[in-house]
């Protein structure tokens, strides 16, 4: 428990520091972006137009991840909602059809017969579903396969996101929520994105656990309390 009280801590001064870091790079980061689109479009040396379209997308890099760390670290207003998981899932797979299908994964849908109430704010709630889903993607060659499964366990409602991908070593294993970890190269990955999902299940008073085995693949199990109807 005092680890997790020590993780949670951490989040929380992060998210703070990282919320005024966002909001400082933001306005520089528009003003580099402005002014090169603008040098771009009087610009007529090939060399240099080359040159300006690199600043440009090196801007545009820059700015997602600024982006994303405003996500991790603003109050984000919370719309706690009576949903039912399956539905949720089956809406947000449709907008990851294209990912899933760059690589020719198989889903395998595992959904408790009776769709099972939860009580969440639905763009969290997709959030999770993206960075997991699309952690697994990328953990896995082509034609790997993607397994989620929701079931009911002891009042609470489970789900499990499973791939068949590369797995996670033992010295990841224990830095994987942490923020800023990752094991992908400089410009892909950012290292959010298991934080971000730690943040939101603690907010939701929710779990989450892992188990991997390298070469195998992955399970990511979550378990959020059953809704009353
Ligand atoms: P990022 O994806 O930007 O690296 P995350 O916080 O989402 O940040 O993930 C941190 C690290 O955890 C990844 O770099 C990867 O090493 C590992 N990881 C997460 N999910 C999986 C998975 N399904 N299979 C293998 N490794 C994973």
């Amino acid at each position: 428990i005092q680890q997790r009280l020590r993780h949670n801590d951490r989040l929380n001064l992060l998210g703070e520091i990282t919320a005024g870091i966002a909001h400082e790079l933001n306005t520089p980061l528009g003003n580099i972006l402005g002014f090169s689109e603008l040098m771009l479009r009087e610009e007529k040396d090939p060399k240099k137009v080359a040159d300006l379209k690199k600043i440009i997308n090196s801007s545009l890099h820059a700015r997602s991840i600024v982006k994303k760390l405003m996500f991790f670290s603003c109050e984000m207003p919370t719309q706690f909602k009576h949903y039912y998981i399956n539905q949720l899932i089956s809406e947000n797979l449709g907008l990851l059809q294209i990912q899933l299908n760059e690589k020719e994964i198989e889903v395998v849908l595992d959904l408790s017969e009776d769709d099972l109430p939860i009580r969440v704010d639905a763009i969290q709630f997709s959030q999770i579903l993206f960075n997991l889903v699309l952690n697994a993607i990328s953990a896995m060659d082509n034609k790997g396969k993607l397994t989620i499964k929701t079931h009911e366990e002891e009042g609470e409602v489970v789900l499990n996101i499973t791939d068949n991908g590369k797995g996670i070593s033992k010295e990841s294993m224990s830095k994987l929520f942490q923020p800023f970890f990752t094991t992908k190269p400089v410009g892909e990955g950012t290292g959010l994105g298991l934080a971000v999902v730690y943040g939101i299940i603690q907010s939701h008073g929710g779990k989450i656990s892992v188990d991997s085995e390298l070469n195998k693949g992955t399970t990511f199990t979550i378990k959020l309390k059953k809704d009353v109807q």
